[in-house]
């Protein structure tokens, strides 16, 4: 489903991303681990081309990000044509960037609205559902200030989801978090993980990883170390790079 090839990025001088290679199929769980500036967000973020690359190609469902094929040349895609191809990709932050001036309910029926033009009582009735789905129905009518972090957060896996994405992407969804709150979060993600919705999950939960992943990528300064599954990367890692990381987390 998401097919990552080759990529590149910089910034200035410091190459961030340095030839990654990875594949997500349609219903896996990914969760990308490793230490802080290895690149984990950035290549989150060029998923959904929040950031450019510089050199390889990212396609989601056949498409390629940011850009249209045109025989052998890829030109850039104008704005709103990036902005439709974000849509089919959800993404979830750390920090939860809820609308503060509106409801739980509004928030997650804002974007459906906006982006798919689907009239409102359609959207809000879809909105009721997902927010039940995260265990959040008597909170429609509830602002953002009035609800808990680990709440928040839940309304922002909502509104994720009211895109209907093909994959949804978490960057370190509990890492803000206060420790009691993040079992609830994790609990959201594992229910998603089950129905088969396909995620990107960079995460330092490393037990949440072996216990919802299908593959697990370990990262450090820009490259991917190792990737299998999460017996043998978490249980049994082979790089040292990666052994001397899990230890350090442990
Ligand atoms: P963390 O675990 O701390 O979130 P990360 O693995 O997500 O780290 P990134 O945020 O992807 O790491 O950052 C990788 C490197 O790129 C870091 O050295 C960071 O300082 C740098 N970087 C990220 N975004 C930018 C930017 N917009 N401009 C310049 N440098 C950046
Ligand atoms: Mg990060």
């Amino acid at each position: 489903l998401v097919e990552i090839r080759a990529v590149r990025k910089s910034f200035g001088d410091l190459e961030v991303l340095r030839g990654i290679d990875l594949r997500v199929e349609p219903g896996e769980v990914t969760a990308v681990l490793g230490p802080s500036g290895s690149g984990k967000s950035t290549l989150l973020r060029t998923i959904n081309h929040l950031e450019t690359i510089d050199a390889g190609l990212i396609t989601v469902d056949g498409e390629v990000i940011g850009y249209r094929r045109e025989g052998n040349l890829l030109h850039e895609l104008h704005e709103h044509e990036v902005l439709r191809q974000r849509t089919a990709i959800g993404m979830v932050f750390q920090s939860f960037n809820l609308f503060a001036h509106m409801t739980a309910l509004a928030n997650v029926a804002e974007a459906p609205r906006r982006a798919l033009g689907v009239p409102r009582r359609q959207a809000e009735a879809r909105a009721r559902e997902l927010l039940e789905l995260v265990g959040l129905a008597d909170k429609a009518a509830v602002y953002p200030r009035q609800l808990s972090g680990g709440q928040q957060q839940r309304v922002a896996i909502a509104r994720a989801l009211a895109l209907r994405p093909k994959v949804l992407l978490f960057d370190e969804p509990t890492s803000a978090l206060d420790p009691e709150l993040v079992e609830e979060v994790l609990a959201v993600i594992r229910s998603l993980a089950r129905a088969g919705t396909t995620l990107v999950i960079v995460t330092h939960e490393i037990s949440f990883a072996r216990d919802v992943a299908d593959t697990v990528v370990f990262m450090d300064q820009g490259q991917i170390v190792e990737q299998g599954p999460p017996g043998e990367v978490l249980d049994a890692p082979r790089h040292p790079r990666t052994r001397a990381f899990l230890q350090r987390v442990r």
